[in-house]
């Protein structure tokens, strides 16, 4: 799947090289040339990585970099900056920016910032759809808001996110996520599965209705396998 950017900048010409030098590296770009449209798309979280500048008409870069990382979506950030704009550098860091690059750049340069910021995301991470799992720091995200599980609800998720589409039965869940034979009585499961549907559910940022673990009558549990878009 081709990784999915997003470049909020104004200046037609730099918009035009970008677009035009990415495009060609396979990557497929999303431009738009202000502040407030670029908060909008952002905040939606469907991005691999966004390439923002600082100074935009509407709403600066670094306005909107804060607002994401308070929304808790991840999503990758390379800062574009004027060379006089060390101070912005220095702050956009701050704000949780993964990078900088001063213009005027050459496309080569984002491109390899581009890849290497997408590696170092995918390496750790398990993506279905919309959910997320980062292994290292164990945090689950739906379209790149934090969702806060526990321990167990995170250990559940990953294991019917391994082999989605694939139904497993409780016995099968209780043995692998809580690691003993318990009653196959017991409901713990199904609480379980409510309580990580009724996290997402309450994020703010868009997602699909269904919730992605599927009950399936009379067998148990399976990850929803979504179309590739
Ligand atoms: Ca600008």
């Amino acid at each position: 799947m081709a990784v999915k950017v997003l470049l909020v900048e104004d200046e037609r010409r730099i918009a035009d090289f970008v677009c035009d030098g990415l495009g060609a590296r396979g990557l497929s770009v999303e431009h738009v040339d202000n502040g407030h449209a670029g908060y909008a798309r952002a905040s939606e979280g469907h991005f691999d990585i966004i390439i923002l500048d600082i100074m935009l008409p509407g709403r600066d870069g670094l306005s909107i970099l804060s607002e994401l990382r308070k929304k808790s979506i991840a999503t990758p950030v390379i800062l574009l900056t004027a060379r006089n704009e060390l101070g912005d550098r220095v702050k956009g860091l701050d704000l949780g920016a993964d990078d900088y690059l001063a213009k005027p750049f050459y496309v080569e340069e984002l491109a390899s910032r581009i890849n290497a910021l997408v590696r170092r995301d995918h390496q750790s991470a398990l993506q279905v759809g919309s959910i997320r799992l980062d292994r290292v720091s164990r945090q689950a995200s739906c379209n790149g808001q934090a969702i806060d599980l526990t321990s167990r609800e995170f250990n559940l998720l990953e294991y019917l996110m391994r082999s989605p589409g694939e139904v497993f039965t409780r016995a099968q869940m209780l043995e692998h996520v809580w690691g003993y034979d318990f009653d196959p009585s017991t409901n713990v499961v199904d609480v379980c599965v409510k309580r990580i549907r009724a996290k997402i559910n309450e994020l703010s940022v868009t997602h699909d209705d269904k919730s992605p673990i599927e009950a399936v009558r009379g067998s148990g549990y399976r990850f929803r396998l979504v179309q590739s878009s």
